[in-house]
């Protein structure tokens, strides 16, 4: 069972996930000596995961972190189920799939969790905060980015997902036509006057706790500043969660 539910075992839920996107685990421990559980939640991606494996995961979990599993799983609804249970016994706490994977692929996504019992938040993918509305068109999807989000997350909700990851722009009206409690977990997240590098959809961190969001998903402003552990402050301040 997973130890790091938020409410039950775990009694802090910072609203910071930190996206550890390298590709060594020498980079991650150094940068994770600083933290605690307190300050924020960790994520894990596709870069970080193909580098080193399940084996940082059960590390990061092991410290006391709520761990977000990144994998952004879409396939066929057995291969997800099965990826999925599989990686519900890392003690993680957030796992994700692309909603466009379907009705079918969700509910195994969601029966995977259920079946191990690990209380893993289960939250989809909607579109992507890289991409814009030109991007959208250009793969044959023609409706607007807000109304295209909102139609996976009703899809996501439906079939019993804890939640969505989006972009902040688009989580009011997730929470005002959805459900308030269905969370919204947002990346594209940049502080002020910086790069935006591949993000399209960006907000400021107290914007997006303005529109509502539970969670938001910050890696390079981090990552990548001078001083990482100040960065995380800086935002838990302006959030209000210090
Ligand atoms: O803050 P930064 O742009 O560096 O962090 C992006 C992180 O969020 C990456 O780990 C990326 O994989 C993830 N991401 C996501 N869903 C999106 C966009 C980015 O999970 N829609």
């Amino acid at each position: 069972m997973n130890s790091h539910v938020p409410g039950l075992s775990n009694k802090y839920n910072p609203r910071v996930i930190v996206a550890l996107d390298y590709n060594n685990e020498k980079e991650v421990m150094d940068l994770v000596a600083l933290l605690d559980p307190s300050l924020c939640k960790l994520k894990v991606g596709k870069e970080l995961f193909a580098a080193c494996g399940s084996e940082i995961v059960k590390k990061l979990v092991s410290l006391g972190f709520d761990v977000f599993l990144d994998l952004k799983f879409h396939d066929i609804p057995n291969t997800v189920y099965k990826a999925c249970k599989v990686v519900c016994d890392l003690g993680i706490w957030m796992l994700n799939v692309h909603v466009s994977g379907g009705a079918k692929m969700l509910d195994l996504a969601k029966k995977a969790i259920d079946e191990t019992k690990s209380h893993v938040y289960l939250v989809g993918v909607t579109v992507l905060t890289s991409l814009k509305q030109e991007d959208l068109y250009e793969i044959g999807f023609n409706d607007t980015v807000d109304n295209y989000a909102l139609k996976l997350s009703n899809l996501a909700f439906q079939c019993g997902l804890d939640g969505v990851v989006c972009s902040a722009l688009e989580s009011p009206i997730i929470k005002s036509k959805i459900s308030i409690n269905f969370l919204t977990v947002t990346p594209g997240i940049r502080i002020m006057n910086e790069v935006s590098n591949d993000q399209a959809r960006i907000v400021t961190p107290e914007q997006a706790i303005k529109n509502q969001v539970d969670y938001i998903v910050v890696g390079r402003p981090i990552t990548q500043s001078e001083d990482p552990y100040k960065a995380i402050i800086d935002i838990n301040t302006k959030i209000g969660d210090l």
